[in-house]
C-alpha cells in the first residue's frame, strides 16, 4: 500500500509547533520588534515587577518547571509522609465542607491580581525559546506571607498547602492567555486559507491595550483569566470530598468574595465564573475578530461553548506549556520548601504531603451525619407507622 507522502496527501505543512512558528513569522504575524521585555509593555504588569536592568531574556535568571517522573513523585510522598501540616484545625476543614462561604466570611484579603506575580509571554513575540508562562518567585512568596498572616485566624490552610493553591490559581490565569494565544493563531491559520493572512492576536492585543472596544469588563481577557483559574479550582474540588476538597473550597470562595480589589477586568470575573464563562468566551472571540458585536449576529457562542478558547483549543497542554521559576537561588529554595513538585502543583494541585488524618475526620464526621440522618428517618417511620 502506498503511503500519504508517496500519494501527495499529506500536508506540506506539518502540525508540529515549530514549523507553527516558523510560518507565523514569515506571514508577518509576530512581533519582531523585540519590545517584550520593556516594563513599559502596559499589558504586563508583571514585567515591571521585575527590575529595569533584568532582561527576563537571560537563561541564568528563569528555571525550567518539568513534570516528574513516577518514581519521583513516589520517593517525594515518602519524604513528606510523616509532615503534619501546621496551621489547620480538623473542626475549621469540616465547617468547610459544609459551607465554605461561611468559613471565609470574615476574612479580609489584601487580593493582588495573577499578573502580578506571573506572566504570560506569547509566542508571536520572538525569540521562540522565550515564550511560556513565568512564575515570579519573590512577588509569589511576599503575597503568601500576606494571605498566611491574615488567614491564619481561620484555620484552614498551611503555609504549604496554602501557597499550592496560589499558584495553581496563578498558573491558570496565565494558562488561559495560552488559550487566547492559541485561539487567536487558530483563527490566524484559518483565515490565512481565504488568501489575507490577519495578525488577530497582535491586534487584539494592542485592541485591548487600548480598550479600542469599550467593553464594560475591559480588560476582558483579564476577566475571563481570572473566572478560568477559578472554574479550574472547581473542577478539583469536584473529586470525593476531603481535606482537599475542603481547602480549595475555602480557597475558591476567598478568592471571589476579593476579586473586587483587583484592577478593572480582572475585578468582573464573577461575571464569568461558571455558566457564563461561554457567554465571555463569545465577546472574546468577536474582539477577537475585531467585531466585538459578532455575538449578536453570529452564532460565536456555540464556537465558545464547544470548541474555543476552551482546553482543547490550547497548542501546548498544560504539563507541556514551557514554564519558568523566576528568582534568586534563596528565593526558589523557599519556594521549592513549600511546593516540592511545582508542575504537578499548578497542573493538578497535587501535594505530596499526607492529609490522612483530615480525611479520616472529615470521612467520620459524614458518617455520623449519614447516621444521624437515617436515625432521624427511621424514627419518623415508626411514627408513622403507629
Ligand atoms: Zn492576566
Amino acid at each position: 500500500m502506498r503511503t500519504l507522502i508517496e500519494l501527495g496527501l499529506r500536508p506540506a505543512l506539518g502540525g508540529d509547533l515549530g514549523g507553527l512558528l516558523h510560518w507565523l513569522n514569515s506571514h508577518g504575524l509576530t512581533n519582531t520588534a523585540g519590545v517584550f521585555d520593556q516594563p513599559s509593555d502596559q499589558a504586563l504588569p508583571g514585567a515591571s515587577i521585575v527590575d529595569k536592568g533584568v532582561a527576563l531574556a537571560q537563561a541564568t535568571s528563569r528555571n525550567p518547571v518539568r513534570p516528574l517522573k513516577q518514581d519521583e513523585l513516589k520517593a517525594l510522598r515518602e519524604r513528606f509522609k510523616g509532615l503534619s501540616l501546621e496551621g489547620i484545625s480538623p473542626e475549621a476543614m469540616w465547617a468547610a465542607v459544609g459551607n465554605a462561604e461561611a468559613s471565609v466570611r470574615t476574612l479580609a484579603w489584601d487580593r493582588s491580581p495573577a499578573d502580578a506575580m506571573a506572566f504570560y509571554r506569547p509566542f508571536h513575540f520572538p525569540p521562540f525559546d522565550q515564550w511560556g508562562i513565568y512564575l515570579l518567585v519573590d512577588p509569589l512568596l511576599r503575597y503568601h506571607r500576606g494571605l498566611m498572616q491574615q488567614s491564619s485566624g481561620l484555620r484552614l490552610f498551611s503555609p504549604e498547602t496554602l501557597m499550592h493553591l496560589v499558584l495553581f490559581e496563578v498558573f491558570n490565569h496565565e494558562f488561559f492567555h495560552h488559550l487566547v494565544e492559541s485561539t487567536a493563531t487558530t483563527l490566524e491559520i484559518l483565515l490565512a486559507t481565504q488568501g489575507i493572512p490577519q495578525p488577530l492576536y497582535l491586534q487584539h492585543r494592542a485592541a485591548q491595550m487600548r480598550n479600542s472596544f469599550g467593553h464594560p469588563h475591559a480588560p476582558l481577557e483579564e476577566a475571563l483569566a481570572n473566572a478560568y483559574a477559578y472554574n479550574a479550582l472547581g473542577f478539583i474540588s469536584r473529586v470525593k470530598t476531603g481535606f482537599k476538597t475542603a481547602s480549595v473550597k475555602a480557597y475558591q470562595k476567598a478568592v471571589a468574595k476579593h476579586w473586587g480589589k483587583e484592577p478593572p477586568g480582572y475585578r468582573d470575573a464573577h461575571f464569568y465564573a461558571g455558566a457564563g464563562y461561554v457567554d465571555g468566551g463569545a465577546a472574546l472571540l468577536g474582539e477577537l475578530l475585531q467585531k466585538p458585536g459578532a455575538m449578536n449576529d453570529v452564532p460565536l457562542a456555540v464556537v465558545a461553548k464547544h470548541v474555543m478558547p476552551s482546553g482543547f483549543s490550547a497548542l501546548l497542554a498544560k504539563p507541556d506549556v514551557p514554564t519558568w521559576l523566576v528568582g534568586s537561588p534563596a528565593e526558589l529554595a523557599l519556594f521549592n520548601a513549600l511546593v516540592p513538585a511545582p508542575n504537578e502543583a499548578y497542573t493538578q494541585l497535587f501535594w505530596p504531603y499526607n492529609t490522612d488524618k483530615f480525611d479520616q475526620f472529615i470521612e467520620q464526621k459524614q458518617a455520623e451525619v449519614k447516621a444521624k440522618k437515617a436515625a432521624l428517618l427511621a424514627t419518623r417511620a415508626q411514627g408513622a407507622a403507629r
